[in-house]
């Protein structure tokens, strides 16, 4: 039975579901697109059985067994490249362009690193620290079943960045997609089917706090990772407080500041932005939403910002002039829209690139003068909104950017490298470009600080994320 838009995959199946069943959108077309039959409470207990059994087996795989399989997803993903970034397109409403040149290409190579990387795990160290006993040896060792929430933003990469580091360190997982975007998971698990062992991916859809509360509270569950917001990274923590303690991997939100010193190239700058904060209409943990400009500048920048938003192209995504589609939802188009109503009822001077299409959840890119303390400067807003307020000094700067409850992405842009590296080392924020904004690379940290969370995506560091240090002592 193929998976598509229908189905949930349990143990190496794909499934109907048997719980309720949600409509999933085009939000180019603002039409539905499927209909996707959510997990039952019985369902979602036949994953998780099927993940605890699965790992059995998969955690004892060697290394190189495990990395053939992870090798083997990456090939299929790009062998299915026009598909998937087909369904993903329509459903999340990206530029179909970016979606196979970008995104899946990414999603390949995640499947591909991670792969690779298991191999190169250093052994840990063996040694004697009792002279009444022969010997100690630390191990790491799978963690066991991984319950994986993912977001409706990047419904495939955040979903590669979750599976394939656990099921590289051997543990099985049981992943919900968003119910708004549940579509790209499914294709991909027909690849799923074909390379992976049953069980060591299970794939449950439904809504948050149905399905995804019922995976998280479930007993056999040892870790819950989650990409979402922070009210959503609140629930998880209440579910691994309860009768059995699970591990938590928490990616949340974000406000990234984008600290612009009176020595900055403007320029390169604005050219940065002009993809780092509209890229996916905006809607990215560590898009460049609020700059922050020394006084002195804060004029000229802000009349290219104002050249570059109006030269902006977004629309429907298949079309491959566009550099934006819609946002995700209705509900999505009316907290974006609410955010920049009460700016400019507060006051605020708000400037807008060309008028939304009204077929679609279309949002007109726009940037914002506003005080440090308005509501948009403060707030995750999750579209294309850009803020700009002026600063005096340096240090006021840093300070407004660390007393954010985020502390995800964050930039500075100087042409003094020691003056960017102090205020790069200040920031508390999980990830800091200097003089760029958004570049990422599968082998380094993704993650955050305080609201935004804590672990990390990507890297080796991931691989350790999902793995459980052991002691052995030999008498
Ligand atoms: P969300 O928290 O509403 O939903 C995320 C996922 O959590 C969905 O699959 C949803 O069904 C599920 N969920 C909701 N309530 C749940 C519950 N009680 N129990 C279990 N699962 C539950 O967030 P969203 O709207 O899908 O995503 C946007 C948010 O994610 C933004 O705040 C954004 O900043 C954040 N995000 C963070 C990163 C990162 O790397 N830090 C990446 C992408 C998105």
């Amino acid at each position: 039975m193929s998976a598509f838009g229908t189905s949930l995959f349990i143990n190496g199946e794909f499934v109907a579901g048997e719980g309720r069943v949600e409509t999933v959108y085009e939000p180019a077309l603002r039409k539905p697109m499927a209909e996707v039959a959510s997990a039952s409470k019985g369902q979602i207990d036949q994953a998780v059985k099927a993940a605890s059994g699965a790992c059995r087996d998969w955690s004892q795989r060697t290394p190189r067994e495990r990395s053939a399989a992870l090798l083997a997803i990456a090939a299929a993903v790009e062998a299915r490249a026009v598909t998937l970034a087909e369904v993903e397109s329509r459903n999340a409403g990206k530029p179909l362009r970016f979606v196979k040149a970008g995104e899946l290409a990414n999603v390949a190579d995640v499947f591909r690193y991670f792969g690779t990387a298991v191999r190169n795990m250093p052994a840990p160290a063996a040694g004697n620290y009792r002279s009444s006993v022969l010997t100690s040896l630390v191990r790491r060792d799978p963690i066991g079943v991984i319950a994986q929430i993912a977001p409706w933003n990047y419904p495939l990469l955040m979903a590669a960045w979750k599976i394939a580091p656990a099921i590289a360190a051997g543990n099985a997982v049981v992943i919900k997609p968003s119910e708004l975007t549940p579509l790209s998971l499914l294709a991909l698990s027909e690849v799923f089917a074909e390379i992976l062992p049953a069980g060591v991916v299970n794939v449950v859809c439904g809504s948050g706090p149905d399905v995804g509360q019922a995976l998280i509270s479930h007993d056999l569950v040892r870790m819950i990772s989650l990409t979402g917001d922070v009210r959503t990274g609140r629930a998880v923590l209440q579910a691994a407080a309860g009768p059995m303690i699970k591990r938590t991997h928490l990616e949340l939100g974000g406000k990234a500041p984008v600290i612009v010193c009176e020595d900055a190239d403007l320029d390169k700058l604005v050219e940065t932005l002009r993809e780092a904060s509209f890229y996916n209409a905006g809607q990215d943990c560590t898009a460049a939403c609020r700059i922050f400009a020394h006084r002195n500048v804060v004029q000229a920048l802000t009349d290219k910002l104002k050249a570059m938003i109006g030269s902006l192209v977004y629309g429907r995504p298949e079309r491959d002039d566009v550099e934006f589609g819609p946002v995700i939802s209705a509900r999505q188009l009316e907290r974006v829209d609410g955010f920049v109503s009460r700016a400019r009822a507060g006051g605020c001077d708000v400037m807008q690139g060309a008028p939304a299409e009204s077929d679609g959840y279309f949002f007109s890119p726009t940037l914002v003068a506003a005080p440090i303390e308005a509501e948009i400067v403060q707030k995750e807003v999750f579209g294309p909104v850009l803020s700009i307020t002026p600063f005096a000094d340096v240090r006021t700067a840093l300070d407004w950017a660390n007393a954010s409850e985020y502390g995800l992405g964050s930039s500075v842009w100087s042409r003094q490298t020691e003056q960017a590296m102090a205020i790069a080392n200040a920031l508390e924020y999980g990830v800091t470009w200097i003089n760029t904004h958004g570049v990422m690379a599968t082998e380094m940290p993704h993650g955050g600080m305080k609201n935004s969370g804590y672990g990390s995506d990507l890297s080796m560091q991931s691989l350790i994320d999902y793995t459980q240090i052991r002691h052995i002592m030999l008498g």
